[in-house]
């Protein structure tokens, strides 16, 4: 790891008044050493800089910074989760756990309990893909601006399934497919005070339309919260990540559904898939068919189906296809 000075900045705008790159801009120039970067849990960026990704000159803490740990609720706009708030605090959030259960799940299969109490929602979000290749200093792949992705004809069975040209990773986040079927929006301070709420499906940069990028973060800017619509009596989620094992990994394939039910008939619907792509998608044919339908076997079954119809498995990863058709088909039979 390189030498880097270390900055702890009190407020938002005292944060966003230093900072001056982020991952993406930072590889572009070769770990550059006059670059300013945040630092929340840490997780994710001490590892890049570990590895030798990234070698920032000062790395800014903004964990401590006040008013971004702070989990509130409206009845009418909803729940604004800070973006320091770490997963264990969501976790252990009653509201999060008894309105919002696929989230509630999600962020207590992330990690570790360890992880989990360092880990912050906006780290999360911003974290950089678990590509082997992305992650090997010797493999100057897609994701780093090279214009070859190694897993297209290497090894390839953690990798995405669906959309998964020019580059096959998929994203870390399996809090974000939570999110992403709950319509949650990230909210993004800049520093000349410009705050803009952006969709969650909006978010995430697919590579095919910035090869170095995973998300539309500036290096000026900060995410500092997300907000997820209120959840009415009528709503139902579950979500389903299965991994290798069945504790301290990212998912192999993971599904939120969130449906508005009435008894055992669904209204409409929302799936997300993590994992499947190289960024977390809606399967939006899928959930349209669950509307105005019993929610049964065959059903799940048949959403299960279009969900994998435009899959393009690589040669060593085409077990994730009836994987995500059984975990979507087992997420769907737990709304009712
Ligand atoms: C063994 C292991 C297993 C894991 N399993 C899972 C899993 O199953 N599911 C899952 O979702 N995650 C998993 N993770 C990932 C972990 O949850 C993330 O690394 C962590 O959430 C990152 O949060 P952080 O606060 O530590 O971020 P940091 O490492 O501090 O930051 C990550 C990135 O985000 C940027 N950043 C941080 N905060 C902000 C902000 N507010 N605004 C703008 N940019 C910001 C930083 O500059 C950096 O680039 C796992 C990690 C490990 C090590």
């Amino acid at each position: 790891m390189n030498k880097f000075s270390w900055y702890e900045a009190k407020s938002v705008e005292d944060a966003l008044g230093k900072v001056n790159a982020t991952v993406s801009e930072i590889l572009a120039k070769n770990g550059n050493q006059t670059s300013a970067i945040f630092k929340a849990g840490g997780v994710d960026l001490l590892d890049l800089m570990k590895e030798g990704l990234v070698r920032p000159g000062m790395v800014i803490g903004i964990k401590n910074i006040p008013g971004l740990d702070k989990i509130d609720y409206d009845a009418k706009t909803g729940l604004r989760i800070g973006a320091n708030v770490s997963l264990s605090e969501m976790e252990s959030n009653d509201r999060i756990r008894d309105q919002y259960q696929a989230l509630f799940q999600a962020v207590s299969h992330a990690g570790t309990p360890q992880i989990r109490n360092s880990a912050t929602l906006g780290g999360n979000l911003a974290q950089r893909t678990r590509c082997w290749y992305f992650r090997s200093i010797d493999h100057d792949c897609y994701r780093k601006g090279s214009g070859t992705c190694f897993a297209q004809e290497g090894e390839n069975e953690f990798h995405a399934v669906m959309d998964n040209q020019p580059c096959a990773s998929v994203h870390s986040s399996s809090v974000a497919t939570a999110l992403l079927a709950f319509n949650a929006k990230v909210e993004i301070l800049s520093s000349d005070g410009k705050k803009r709420e952006v969709k969650m499906e909006d978010f995430f940069v697919h590579p095919s339309k910035d090869s170095r990028t995973e998300n539309i973060l500036k290096a000026n800017e900060m995410i500092t919260a997300v907000t997820v619509p209120a959840a009415g009596e009528n709503i139902k989620s579950y979500y389903i990540k299965q991994g290798a094992r069945e504790s301290h990994d990212w998912a192999l394939a993971d599904v939120a559904v969130v449906a508005e039910m009435s008894g055992t008939r669904c209204k409409k619907a929302e799936i997300a898939l993590g994992a499947a792509s190289p960024v977390p998608v809606k399967a939006k044919a899928a959930a349209d068919s669950l509307a105005g339908k019993e929610i049964n076997e065959a059903s799940a079954v048949n959403a299960g189906e279009i969900a994998m119809k435009n899959a393009t498995p690589l040669a060593n990863n085409g077990y994730k296809v009836p994987l995500f058709k059984t975990i979507i088909k087992r997420a769907i039979l737990k709304t009712v």
